[in-house]
């Protein structure tokens, strides 16, 4: 796998890891928010529960507060309690009073104890001739003070709440007026209403509860003295008083509290009756809480999953794309590259024809040059030798004759006749040997003087003014005489070939200098050259003129010399007419 790739997938997992990272945080904000939320209005809900109920219970008590009062303050009560008289009148009494009160039982205690009347004196549970007084209501009452106690009934064996108030005359304590209440109706409300409310006492014990599961239990564990004060009172029969398996899982505030019962969990408000020292506990399943935020824990996740999924799939997309765009680029590249070598091969191709057919046309030129070199050698040569045999016959003749003044004549004659054909071939040798560098030094206006002096005869034949503009001061170059004067015999002679035909016959020759280099044009009023003569003009054996009139070596010699001497030569045609021949060579250094 490329160094790129193991980065790109390196990446594509940390992008994966932060997204679930910051996808559970999320979720588990907005869940632990949603919980708390949740749970924040069940105790609001909760709290308002508790002060209903809370009301309703103290309503349920004080509905029948006063009755124990009344009774004590009843005379025939005294009367009872001082003399025995007035039972029947009593039990009467206390029958129909609790009838209309609506209380469980009303009843009256002497002062050991033990009832005396009883509204349900005629019922087979009857409380008359039962003692009571170990009851804590009774020793409250017996101690001046109103009692108050809730019991599971010694006789009965049915709960209810007492409420006592001591009988007194003369400063003597007589007995005790008492009524029960019940307060199953008010529990049976609360079942009802479908909801868990428990009432405790200070021991902890759960005397009233809207659940029987609940009843009888305790919230903490009783100590034994506690127990045993709880036996003496008989307060609830035979109850077990176990403790509840009620666990705190966590304490929200001053009572509340969230339990776990039964591997349920509940928030647990409690309320105290501080004058009653009870407390009153609604407890309200967490279950709907708990859902509620699982339920958006779980929609949480599954958008968080289903967004992480999008994005991965987006992101897989767009690289896909982006390979496929990459796929496209290497795609045409590889064809241009291809494009580009079947170029280069084809390029290469038509090279190697044109280099052939280069070839073919340098050997066809060369054989054309040598041809025509051949050619004007051949007439060049072929004059002075059939001159020469000619020569020959004549002095054998001569010889004969013994006219030694017109053998010495012809042998002149021979001799002349070589020496031009020297000329000749020391021409054809300028291209056979490298010329060796040239040394010496000679002054330019003395080369163009003598050249001019050559071509004299020329000039004057055809006609041909010369206009020079030359500077006066010695122009000192490297090189002999010879050569360069050759080099300008040649262009004055090709000048004046030129201006053959021609009405108006002028040479101009200017030679100015340039820095370190000397400038000598030689311009004629001649025919000028045709383009495609122009690129062969330096060329050996090229020629436009006809056999015997040129070998076409001139401008080619020339152009070897001016290169030997460190300078160029170059040709052009003027817009005035004829050519100019422009010779630039290097001044001797001083
Ligand atoms: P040649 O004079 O023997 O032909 P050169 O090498 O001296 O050989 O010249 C080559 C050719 O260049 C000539 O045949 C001619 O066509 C052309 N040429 C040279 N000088 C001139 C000029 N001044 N004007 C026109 N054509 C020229």
């Amino acid at each position: 796998m490329s160094k790129k790739r193991l980065i790109k997938n390196n990446l594509t997992l940390w992008i994966f890891l932060l997204g679930v990272v910051l996808a559970t945080s999320v979720v588990w904000q907005t869940t632990r928010w949603v919980y708390r939320d949740a749970l924040a209005t069940l105790v609001k809900v909760g709290g308002e529960r508790v002060t209903l109920y809370t009301s309703t219970l103290r309503e349920a008590l004080s509905r029948y507060a006063y009755l124990p009062y009344v009774l004590s303050q009843n005379a025939d009560v005294g009367i009872l309690l001082k003399t025995s008289f007035n039972l029947e009148l009593v039990n009467n009494y206390l029958q129909s009073l609790n009838y209309e009160a609506g209380s469980e039982a009303l009843y009256v205690m002497n002062s050991v104890g033990e009832t005396l009347a009883a509204s349900n004196w005629q019922k087979p549970l009857s409380f008359v001739g039962k003692n009571y007084g170990f009851r804590p209501y009774f020793t409250d009452a017996k101690a001046g003070q109103k009692g108050q106690f809730f019991a599971i009934g010694v006789t009965t064996g049915q709960p209810g709440y007492f409420m006592s108030h001591p009988v007194w005359q003369d400063g003597q304590f007589l007995g005790a007026a008492v009524v029960k209440v019940d307060l199953t109706p008010l529990q049976d409300d609360w079942r009802e209403g479908g909801e868990t409310v428990l009432v405790s006492d200070a021991n902890g014990v759960l005397f009233l509860a809207s659940q029987n599961q609940w009843k009888y239990r305790t919230l903490t564990r009783l100590s034994e003295g506690q127990r045993n004060l709880i036996l003496a009172g008989r307060q609830y029969g035979n109850q077990p008083l176990e403790q509840l398996p009620l666990e705190t899982v966590e304490s929200l505030a001053e009572g509340r509290r969230i339990v776990r019962y039964e591997n349920t969990f509940y928030l647990m408000l409690s309320r105290p009756l501080a004058d009653l020292n009870w407390q009153l506990h609604h407890v309200v399943p967490l279950a709907p809480v708990r859902e509620q935020a699982q339920a958006v824990a779980a929609i949480g996740t599954v958008l968080s999953l289903l967004i992480l999924a999008l994005g991965l799939y987006a992101r897989e997309r767009r690289q896909k794309q982006i390979s496929r765009r990459k796929a496209h680029q290497a795609e045409a590249v590889q064809e241009m590259n291809l494009r580009l070598q079947e170029e280069i091969a084809e390029r290469s191709r038509t090279e190697n024809v044109l280099r052939e057919t280069q070839a073919e046309l340098v050997q066809a030129g060369k054989l054309a040059a040598l041809g025509h070199m051949a050619a004007g050698i051949v007439h060049e040569l072929n004059q002075p030798i059939s001159a020469i045999r000619t020569h020959a016959a004549s002095g054998r003749l001569l010889l004969d004759r013994n006219d030694t003044g017109k053998v010495r004549e012809i042998l002149s004659s021979v001799t002349r006749m070589t020496k031009h054909m020297a000329t000749i071939t020391a021409q054809l040798k300028t291209f056979a040997h490298k010329t060796p560098k040239l040394e010496g030094e000679v002054v330019l206006q003395d080369c163009l003087d003598g050249a001019l002096a050559m071509t004299a005869p020329l000039l004057t034949e055809f006609g041909v003014s010369v206009v020079k503009e030359i500077p006066d001061k010695p122009l000192i170059l490297n090189g002999d005489l010879a050569r360069v004067k050759q080099v300008l015999v040649n262009l004055i002679r090709n000048a004046v070939d030129a201006m053959h035909d021609c009405e108006q016959r002028q040479l101009q020759i200017h030679i100015s200098v340039q820095n370190q280099d000397v400038d000598i044009s030689l311009h004629d009023s001649g025919i000028g050259i045709s383009a495609q003569d122009m690129e062969e003009l330096f060329t050996p054996f090229f020629t436009t003129k006809g056999v015997g009139e040129g070998m076409g070596l001139g401008l080619s010699i020339s152009y070897r010399i001016i290169a030997d001497l460190g300078g160029t030569i170059r040709a052009q045609n003027l817009e005035t007419g004829g050519a100019q021949f422009s010779v630039r060579l290097p001044l001797k250094k001083e």
